[in-house]
């Protein structure tokens, strides 16, 4: 077999690796990243690494002896800077090239900068990798702090649950009326801020910032509003989406629109050249609508899916997305895509906080938000990756339980 590089080193390019070497794929296999200490869990970086529960040796996704075992060659802290397609080779930034049969692009997102004035000053700070992580990790480790978090998406809101945990003054700014708008129900983002607010962060939905302000050290002091309402600030955490990052792809020449442009099996235009997880826009086969999904669950299944093509069993990615989020004592999952429902069916218990929230288009299940109901998401994963029927009306039947249903 030939060679296989995988730009980027994070969740989908290693899962890629690791994909390829449990089908028995024999030929070499490098990973390329440009963060040190190699692939890493990212959903501690939010939630317990700042708290310490998690500790710094959990966060690596395989520990330091399986890149020998597996024969996979990791190659950190330089990037994947060109591709010459015809050659079929590609550059690094340490001036290395390698040459590839099959290239995979898993180069991931960065965190969308704060188009606004002060957004450089220090204590300013976005949260992707484990070199963010333990900066924040450190300064909410400390003394109690003004912490304002800017954007109330799954990172924002997550760093604001944790960092209230360790006791510190927190405040979310969101532009939009409410939170989690794109990712959520209206129900289940209600039930979070309302827990938020329980626990004594101060929530601010349709409010936008406008200039951080600086004390005479370049330190963050206060975050300014469009309204003119000036909160105090020792640390600002932004939080306020991602940016794919293509330029491998586009160095390649390859088609790129919010993510590497993909086909059903995950490949761009070229036949060598595929894109996985966070980066790649592919079409939903649900919907044909192009999307990006970012998740653990789709980087994972993107692998997989890319590195059966490479052993020559190309199909059409279909997994059913998955999601999940931990805030306090909420944990929150989402099978399917809710976006786009006309008809909503909750069951379960919304006071005691414990529901699924079931989305429905045109009288079928397109997805499931549920808080604190692990069964209900297994359940309806398997649900609606076999397309079983299921109606809103059955679902409003006095009675109706997910347990019941036919597996
Ligand atoms: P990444 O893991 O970002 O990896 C891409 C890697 O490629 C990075 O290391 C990047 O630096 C590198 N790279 C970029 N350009 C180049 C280049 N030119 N050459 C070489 N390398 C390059 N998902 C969930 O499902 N549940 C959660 O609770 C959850 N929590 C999260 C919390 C945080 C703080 C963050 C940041 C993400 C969270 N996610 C969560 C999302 C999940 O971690 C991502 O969807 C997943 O990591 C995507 O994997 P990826 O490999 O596509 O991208």
């Amino acid at each position: 077999p030939h060679a296989v590089v995988v730009a980027g080193a994070g969740q989908a390019g290693l899962e890629t690796a690791a994909a390829l070497r449990a089908r028995g794929y024999t030929g070499r296999v490098t990973l390329v990243g440009d963060e040190p200490p190699g692939p890493c869990h990212r959903p501690p970086l939010s939630k317990g690494y700042l708290t310490g529960a998690v500790p710094a040796e959990d966060v690596p996704l395989r520990p330091a002896s399986f890149y020998a075992e597996q024969d996979v060659e990791l190659l950190t802290g330089t990037t994947v800077v060109s591709v010459d397609r015809e050659r079929h080779t590609v550059l690094l930034e340490s001036g290395l090239r390698l040459p590839y049969g099959a290239l995979v692009l898993a180069t991931g997102c960065r965190p969308r900068p704060l188009p606004v004035p002060g957004a450089s000053l220090h204590g300013v700070r976005t949260l992707r990798g484990l070199a963010d992580a333990e900066v924040l990790r450190r300064a909410l480790q400390g003394p109690p702090l003004r912490l304002v978090v800017v954007g109330a998406g799954f990172v924002g809101l997550e760093v604001a649950a944790t960092a209230r945990g360790l006791g510190h003054e927190v405040t979310v700014v969101e532009t939009q009326p409410r939170a989690l708008t794109r990712a959520l129900t209206p129900a289940v983002s209600e039930r979070i801020v309302a827990e938020h607010r329980a626990q004594g962060v101060r929530v601010l939905t349709g409010r936008q910032v406008a200039v951080l302000h600086g004390d005479d050290r370049e330190r963050v002091r206060a975050v300014e509003l469009a309204d003119g309402e000036r909160i105090g600030a020792d640390l600002v955490v932004v939080g306020i989406g991602v940016l794919p990052n293509t330029e491998p792809a586009r160095a390649a020449g390859l088609a790129v629109d919010d993510g590497v442009l993909v086909d059903a099996g995950l490949r761009t235009a070229d036949p060598d050249v595929w894109a996985v997880g966070d980066c790649a826009s592919f079409p939903e086969p649900r919907t044909g609508r192009r999307m990006r999904l970012e998740s653990v669950q789709n980087a994972t299944d993107q692998a997989r899916c890319v590195a059966a093509a490479i052993c020559g069993e190309p199909h059409p990615y279909t997994a059913v997305p998955r999601f999940w989020t931990e805030q306090y004592a909420l944990r929150v999952q989402m099978a399917g895509l809710t976006s786009g429902h006309d008809e909503t069916v909750t069951v379960g218990d919304v006071a005691g906080g414990r529901f699924s929230v079931l989305c429905f288009r045109e009288g079928r299940l397109i997805g499931v938000e549920s808080v604190n109901r692990p069964a209900d998401h297994g359940i309806t994963a398997r649900l609606l990756a076999a397309g079983t029927a299921l109606s809103p009306a059955a679902a409003r039947e006095p009675g109706f339980d997910l347990k019941k249903l036919p597996r």
